[in-house]
């Protein structure tokens, strides 16, 4: 494997925080916080603080805009300012109560940051869901906590009216619309703020105590609501924001997630805040590359975080047409990026992406950290805030190079940046436990250098005659086919050697009129001759779309299922 040596010359790509990894990795501490803990006011008011002392750079703390000339810029005390309102609009005109739920529906707009903050500052439990959501899926999320409070927007209001006589805990609805219309049994958020003052004390929030419940992607079956601790996101995110996102209260970052997962609570609010930074907000309702490449181009944004879909999407565009001045580092999460992609990326903006791997369970477990020497398909080196070790399926800790599962050590002391459970599950909570490990169901193996190689999702691993084959491996050989615009690879039944592997395929544009049979035998060869060739995917099957969660991850499952609910096919 080729090793990409990060330029420490080039201005750009010095890392701000970042020393060695051995250094961090044995020095590294997280604050010493016992008793009680609460982001709003450990962390947001610091900010504040520092901000009117002048002891921290002009950026504002939250910049958004909606690519129509709206925008909004608050400092850290005016995020304090609107947010101890909403606080008091919870407390004294909705009577929530400490730990009470607060189901969050609503796009990409400054509310949905206020509403994050008054959960703190009042003690109330954060559940943001995706818009898109159905209004099956919200009775489910709304059931499931005993929601007391919705937040939403008039487009999904119908939605919940339809579900809320089957909710009895939710007796308050409120409504975010700008517009002068109102709706039966809501209440505007607006009129509710202009009628609170802007004083509140911040309630006192044991660290332990519930503080959010996440939605996982739903890659695998249904998300799993997954609740995290006061302290949990807001002290552990500290390894992202300081040295995976390299952070400091100078930059701009713009990390593109969907208001419903956690990957936005990591990004855009305590990683980045932890360190100061300004989070930028395009209100941007669907993903569109061009729109992306022009606001990186036009805004000082210096960190970009968004899903390795979305660069794949990005670098079929023509990036010469757009200059990325302010641009510093560039990060992905939530599923394996591409070698090749990473390629591209960085002959267009000439900036790495760096890696993370995380769950909506978890902080960062591991990551390429900026200063560090890449290895290109290694997900990098665990994380300083935990043991990562391979282990096998009793939770036995296994040889450098073996493959196994991906866990995380949790005795004697279970890290506290690890989720506390599944709402209403624990048995599917046990589940993730075996002897000192918590297992992420996810396989892989640790080099001899320390890094961690990710083989794939424990259910997506192919065995066809005697090879154990990850999806990701071919598939990265088959994008480095100038066909190929993305693939997924799942395991096909076969009559003789039980299964093969199968590639399911989306070419670009200037392809989809060749010779299918041609480029059938084509991309066999390609990929015979890029990786081992037992690897190569017997079947190919070309594809207008892959199908894939609302975050934009292969959902490798649903294309396995088809596979093997048909009958095996003769070769
Ligand atoms: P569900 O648990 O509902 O099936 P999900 O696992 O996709 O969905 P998330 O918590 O959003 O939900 O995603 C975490 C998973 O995403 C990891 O367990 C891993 O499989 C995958 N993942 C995240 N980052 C990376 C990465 N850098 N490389 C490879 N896989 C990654
Ligand atoms: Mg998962």
């Amino acid at each position: 494997r080729i090793i990409t040596r990060d330029s420490h010359t080039h201005k750009a790509c010095r890392p701000k925080n970042f020393t060695d990894y051995d250094t961090i990795k044995h020095e590294f501490k997280f604050p010493q916080i016992s008793g009680h803990f609460n982001f709003a006011e450990d962390v947001l008011d610091k900010w504040a603080e520092k901000e009117k002392a002048g002891g921290r750079a002009s950026n504002p703390a939250l910049w958004w805009v909606d690519g129509q000339r709206r925008e909004v810029q608050w400092s850290f005390e005016e995020l304090g300012f609107h947010s101890r309102k909403l606080a008091n609009v919870f407390t004294e005109l909705c009577q929530l109560r400490q730990q009470d739920r607060v189901f969050l529906m609503l796009p990409r707009i400054p509310e949905w940051w206020l509403v994050n903050i008054a959960c703190l500052r009042t003690g109330t439990v954060l559940l943001p869901g995706t818009c898109q959501l159905t209004a099956r899926d919200i009775l489910h999320r709304l059931r499931t906590s005993g929601a007391k409070c919705v937040v939403t927007d008039e487009f999904l209001a119908p939605l919940v009216d339809e579900v809320a006589p089957q909710c009895p805990a939710l007796n308050c609805k409120i409504i975010v619309s700008h517009s002068n219309s109102r709706r039966d049994g809501w209440r505007n958020l607006q009129d509710l703020m202009s009628n609170v003052s802007s004083d509140h004390v911040c309630v006192k929030t044991p660290r332990g105590d519930p503080m959010s419940i996440f939605f996982t992607s739903g890659t695998t079956g249904s998300p799993k609501m997954t609740q995290h601790s006061q302290c949990s996101f807001g002290i552990g995110l500290t390894v992202n924001g300081k040295y995976w996102l390299d952070l400091t209260a100078r930059d701009v970052l713009w990390n593109t997630s969907d208001t419903g997962w956690a990957k936005t609570a990591w990004s855009s609010v305590y990683a980045a805040w932890i360190q100061g930074s300004c989070v930028f907000v395009h209100r941007m309702p669907r993903f569109d590359s061009s729109t992306v490449l022009e606001t990186l181009s036009k805004f000082p944004i210096t960190t970009f975080c968004t899903a390795p879909t979305a660069y794949r999407m990005l670098i079929q565009e023509d990036m010469s047409k757009y200059s990325f001045g302010s641009l510093q580092h560039c990060v992905c999460a939530g599923e394996p990026i591409n070698p090749e992609v990473m390629q591209k990326w960085k002959e267009a903006t000439g900036l790495h992406i760096y890696e993370g791997y995380g769950q909506t369970e978890t902080v960062l477990i591991a990551g390429t950290f900026k200063g560090m020497d890449i290895k290109p398909g290694s997900i990098g080196k665990a994380s300083p805030a935990y043991d990562v070790q391979i282990v096998d399926d009793e939770g036995t800790p296994l040889s450098k190079g073996t493959e196994g599962n991906i866990g995380i050590r949790v005795k004697p002391d279970k890290p506290f940046s690890l989720f506390t459970e599944y709402t209403g599950d624990p048995e599917k909570t046990a589940e993730c436990y075996r002897a000192d490990f918590y297992l992420t169901g996810d396989r892989g193996y640790m080099d001899e250098d320390g890094y961690l190689w990710f083989v794939g999702r424990a259910d997506d691993v192919i065995l066809s005659a005697g090879y154990r084959i990850g999806p990701f491996e071919v598939e990265n050989a088959l994008i480095e086919h100038e066909a190929v615009a993305e693939s997924a690879v799942v395991s096909s039944p076969d009559p003789i050697r039980g299964e093969v592997v199968k590639a399911f395929i989306v070419l670009k544009a200037e392809y989809e009129s060749h010779d299918k049979s041609q480029l059938v035998a084509d991309l066999q060869t390609h990929v015979k001759q890029v990786t081992a060739p037992y690897k190569y995917p017997r079947k190919i099957e070309f594809v207008e779309q892959l199908p894939k969660t609302i975050s934009g991850k292969i959902r490798r499952v649903e294309l396995r299922k088809r596979e093997w609910s048909t009958k095996p096919e003769a070769e």
